[in-house]
């Protein structure tokens, strides 16, 4: 009786997507359907996941390779994670292995390089010889493998160039040389030396008494005594010499202990735990919650909260319910940035318990917190996105906090929605789940109405703040004033107070499709990215212009490139630009930037806001990420400059981005005792985003709203799916997308309620050189889109992106 194995092969092709059969050898019998295993592939070993497992009583496949070992020491898919990565493979129309590497730390959990050696059995002095009838540089490489087994590629090609590899494949062809895949796995353990006690406490002293000429090795077992361990990093601080330590370990009354090290970029970032009692709205949306994840019932909740109503602190109440019970924590948030914040609160409740996970952390941070989770030592997952996927075994409960945020959906394969995920993650283990916004989504807010999940209201803030009063300022009426500033006049006097009260304020340009780009005032030529269809951003550092797609920069033209006109100027307003008007309206001002240039690195977010929230700076100016998730509460300012530029892109989402980013935005202003004040300057003050945003009214922008997707057919009524294609040459994208077109229609001229609409050149046509044509289609239900785009073979395409519901028609 044989048992064989079906294993995905983590290799990162898109086009292998499927089973491959391999032997469990006796001394694995145990492994089974969700394990880690390694096997070999070609000439390689490669990471595999074992997804089925039969049984032959009569043995034949004599071709099958053998498991050569496990990855880990337990299963490592579970029951639940296994149906889950099932779900985003059919539901996204994505591999099955490319939805199972999103649950391992890291794309692929083991790497392995080729290594080289001279076949044992072989006469070298003959080969060598005939070799070097060939040619010299054959029977040298040869010569040189002999002298050192296990050589890599690399090694060989620092001594022999690049086409070395030509003659090493000779060599293996001709059964000299044997190639040999060596197994580096990318994260591992990390270990630190201690140094303990090996003997008890009062033998310890008793020694201690006797040292009295031996003032170092007293100290050592002092600081032991009281102690427990010390790690050798830090004998330093404490004036313990290595001499010392090892006559102590020569004498066997110390000893050293490898430690587990954990890597952890927030292990320093804690609140003080404060004492709370909770609102009446907090208690009661705590009384719809428990009582169902006690049952071990699955339900999702929508938690409609203003800003500043104690939603977070609800979310922290329910999961210490889950850990009184035993069971695990997931807690999404939308963005890296927000993770600080959020993760503070949670490390003053839970300590420890807590793990952070998202994927700016180094692959061995995230290692580590994966087993942290794996192990039982923590009970709590916080992260953006990838925590979703974290290796909880006993799910009680999901909270996604800032559910309506669009980076929740990830952009690149497989195109999932973390929100989709964490639902169907809880509905398969039981769970529930929570989500928590100011601003709904509309379809969420949609399916709450309608049963789908339990809708809890919370419209008040705690400790009676207020909501702050909104000014919206017309640009037009502005500049028909001749105040041509990007600050006006209004925004400009509220600064002037709140700073004079020695208060803070934000300021938030909505920077998308508004950055500073270069333009010619004489002919209208705009300074393009050479290989990406869009305009360079002009930077003040270094008077350079960068494509935000490529990153590929340039020098600013001094005449215009097409028409050799001076008068070449720039357009637009980034931060740095309006960091200048600041200064230049307000000369003692302490601004500090937020937005992809200042914020490169892993913390540097935490920085810039831990200085603004220590009262370090007056105004913090920057893009989107400035509105959401803080609460500082010495800010009563909010300035919004260019509120409604989203409104001009050509999608149905750009309402409710504008809603949610007033809303969020207006939402930093007055979260202490001091009422706030927000000035919103846009070109459409009538619009009834914008309206609705002032009003912080999300009932009004809902009911707008929703007539208009219903009219449309836009989610949540009917459902989207994207397509793009992509060529090298625009005339081959589109012919490609026209023939996708034309057997689409075909494939579903049954259903008269599908709408396939195109092709048309995605907004930015060209990325990277590669042009892009975009196919939408539109459907009551997507069930049979989906059938048609798989039985077409479209998901094994590589220059097919497929988007299921995407986050939007551009
Ligand atoms: P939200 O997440 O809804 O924006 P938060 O949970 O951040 O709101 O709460 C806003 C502020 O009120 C925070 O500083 C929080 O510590 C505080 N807070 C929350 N709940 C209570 C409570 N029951 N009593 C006192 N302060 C509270
Ligand atoms: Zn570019
Ligand atoms: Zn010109």
């Amino acid at each position: 009786m044989q048992h064989i194995a079906q294993i995905l092969v983590n290799v990162g092709t898109r086009s292998i997507n499927k089973a491959f059969s391999y032997i469990i050898p006796g001394h694995l019998d145990y492994v089974g359907v969700g394990w880690r295993v390694l096997v070999p592939f070609g000439n390689r070993k490669l990471e595999g996941f074992i997804i089925g497992v039969t049984t032959e009583e009569t043995f034949s496949q004599v071709d099958l390779k053998p498991i050569l070992d496990r990855l880990d020491n337990d299963i490592w898919f579970d029951e639940h994670m296994m149906s889950t990565a099932r779900w985003i493979s059919e539901y996204y129309l994505c591999n099955l292995v490319d939805a199972m590497r999103l649950f391992i730390p890291g794309k692929s959990g083991v790497k392995s390089i080729t290594t080289y050696r001279v076949d044992k059995g072989i006469d070298v002095d003959s080969i060598a010889c005939e070799l070097g009838l060939k040619s010299t540089e054959y029977c040298q490489v040869f010569m040189y493998i002999e002298k050192y087994p296990l050589i890599s590629l690399g090694r060989l090609e620092k001594q022999f160039g690049p086409a070395v590899l030509k003659i090493v494949r000779y060599l293996m062809r001709k059964q000299a040389v044997i190639g040999e895949a060596v197994i580096k796995k990318t994260a591992s353990h990390r270990y630190k030396n201690t140094i303990r006690l090996a003997v008890t406490h009062e033998a310890a002293k008793t020694l201690m008494d006797s040292f009295s000429r031996k003032p170092a090795q007293c100290r050592l077992l002092a600081y032991l005594m009281t102690h427990d361990q010390l790690a050798y990093e830090n004998f330093k601080q404490n004036n313990i010499s290595h001499d010392a330590v090892n006559k102590l370990i020569q004498t066997g009354v110390v000893f050293i202990e490898k430690v587990q090290v954990i890597r952890d970029s927030y292990a320093d970032i804690c609140e003080a735990a404060t004492q709370v009692t909770l609102t009446l709205e907090q208690q009661q949306a705590l009384q719809s919650i428990v009582p169902v994840m006690q049952a071990k019932e699955n339900h999702s909740f929508l938690l409609h909260g203003i800003t500043g109503s104690g939603k977070t602190q609800v979310y922290i109440e329910a999961v210490a319910v889950a850990r009184q019970n035993s069971r695990q924590a997931i807690v999404l948030v939308p963005e890296i940035a927000l993770t600080s914040q959020i993760v503070g609160r949670f490390k003053a409740r839970f300590g420890d318990d807590v793990v952070v996970m998202h994927s700016k952390l180094s692959t061995g941070e995230r290692y580590d917190a994966w087993q942290r989770l794996r192990t039982g030592q923590a009970g709590i997952v916080i992260g953006a996105r990838s925590a979703v996927f974290a290796p909880v075994t006993d799910l009680g409960i999901i909270i996604m906090d800032e559910e309506h945020e669009f980076t929740y959906k990830q952009e690149e394969t497989p195109r999932y929605h973390t929100r989709q995920v964490a639902l169907t993650r809880a509905r398969l283990a039981g769970a529930v789940m929570v989500m928590g916004s100011a601003t709904p989504s509309i379809e969420t807010y949609y399916q709450a109405i309608n049963n789908q999940h339990i809708l809890l209201n919370m419209s008040k803030r705690i400790a009676g703040a207020s909501l702050p009063e909104v000014t919206v300022v017309d640009m037009r009426e502005e500049l028909r004033q001749k105040r041509r500033s990007v600050i006006s006049l209004p925004l400009q006097e509220l600064l002037s107070e709140t700073i004079t009260r020695g208060e803070q304020a934000i300021i938030l340009l909505n920077r998308r499709g508004y950055a500073t780009f270069v333009m010619c005032r004489e002919c209208g030529h705009i300074v393009r990215c050479k290989h990406c269809d869009i305009s360079l951003v002009y930077h003040s550092v270094g008077n350079i212009l960068r494509c935000h797609y490529c990153q590929s920069t340039e020098t600013t033209p001094e005449i215009c490139p097409a028409c050799s006109s001076r008068y070449i100027r720039f357009f637009g307003t980034g931060t740095q630009k309006l960091e200048e008007s600041l200064v230049k309206l307000f000369p003692s001002i302490r601004i500090v930037r937020m937005d992809q240039d200042t914020t490169g690195g892993k913390m540097a977010y935490d920085r810039i806001l831990d200085g603004f929230a220590k009262g370090e700076y007056d105004v913090l100016l920057g893009t989107q990420m400035v509105a959401k998730g803080h609460d500082v509460k010495n800010v009563t300012a909010v300035g919004i400059i260019a509120a409604d530029s989203i409104l001009n892109l050509p999608d149905f989402r750009a309402a409710e981005r504008v809603f949610a980013l007033l809303t969020q935005a207006a939402g930093r202003a007055g979260r202490g005792d001091k009422p706030g004040k927000v000035v919103v300057q846009t070109y459409n003050p009538e619009h009834y985003a914008v309206q609705a945003g002032a009003q912080h009214d999300y009932q009004a922008f809902y009911q707008a709203e929703i007539g208009y997707r219903r009219e449309l057919c836009y989610p949540p009524y009917g459902q989207i799916l994207k397509l793009t294609i992509q060529d090298d040459q625009e005339s081959k994208a589109r012919a490609q997308a026209m023939v996708i077109i034309k057997e689409l229609k075909a494939g579903l001229h049954d259903h008269t309620n599908i709408e396939v609409i195109g092709p048309f050149p995605a907004p930015i046509a060209k990325v990277k050189d590669v042009f892009r044509m975009n196919i939408v289609i539109k459907a009551l239900d997507l069930v049979h889109v989906k059938g048609c785009i798989l039985a077409m073979g479209l998901t094994t395409r590589p220059d097919v992106i497929i988007d299921v519901e995407p986050i939007s028609i551009m």
